[in-house]
């Protein structure tokens, strides 16, 4: 996989770059809401799923205390994409359908990929969506049924699917965060209480679902290799 600068973004060497401004970035997270639910935070999905972070979080290594993230030859650090659409891709997955999509700050150290970003500090500016198991976009977080230590998994419903079952509408779950978080009505939704038709398969063609993650870990192989090479 060929590596080009991206247009309209900073260049210069690979590695612990700094940027002069935040990057904005997109990536997916999981809602939690605390045991005593008076307090809603994030989680990772995947390398992350077992760390809470608030609004503003500085990443630390999930196998060792002994180096900042992100360090070059292990995964840690946050990960975002450059763009929406990617992430947006990323949610159809299977295992990702309950994640809320989110539009992010990063800065702090960070190494840069064709696709996206992994670096150390990260501020959650914006909850841009998230979708229903019936395919109607989210409006409110029910409980999960998982969780962690702490910290209940939250899933998100539509108006229709959470009449009778007890949700935290998005507003409600961005009050209870660290710092203030901007929260995107999702478009295509009706008040009438007839939700607008979605379009079957919309966003589901298996060339739309591209897992982002594993085309930045064949990045990072591919920098691997051509340190290799030399
Ligand atoms: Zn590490
Ligand atoms: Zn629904």
């Amino acid at each position: 996989m060929a590596r080009f600068p991206i247009p309209g973004r900073p260049g210069g060497p690979p590695g612990a770059e700094r940027p002069d401004r935040p990057f904005t970035g997109y990536k997916l997270a999981r809602a939690v809401l605390s045991a005593d639910c008076a307090k809603t935070a994030f989680a990772g999905l995947t390398l992350g799923a077992e760390r809470v972070y608030g609004v503003t979080a500085e990443a630390s290594c999930v196998w060792t205390p002994r180096h900042a993230p992100p360090r070059r030859w292990c995964g840690c650090g946050f990960y975002c994409l450059h763009e929406l659409a990617d992430a947006q891709a990323l949610g159809c997955a299977t295992e990702n359908r309950s994640a809320l999509l989110i539009e992010v700050a990063a800065s702090g150290r960070y190494i840069r990929y064709e696709r996206g970003l992994r670096y150390s500090r990260q501020r959650v500016r914006v909850i841009s969506g998230c979708w229903c198991d019936c395919g109607n976009p989210g409006t409110a977080l029910t409980d999960a049924g998982t969780g962690l230590v702490g910290w209940r998994h939250l899933s998100p419903i539509c108006d229709r699917c959470s009449v009778g079952r007890r949700a935290l509408r998005l507003a409600e779950f961005a009050a209870l965060l660290d710092g203030r978080v901007q929260v995107e009505t999702p478009s295509g939704i009706s008040d009438t209480g007839a939700p607008e038709p979605v379009p079957s398969q919309a966003g589901e063609s298996p060339y739309a679902v591209l897992s982002a993650e594993i085309a930045l870990l064949h990045a990072r192989l591919d920098d691997l290799q051509s340190r290799l090479d030399r």
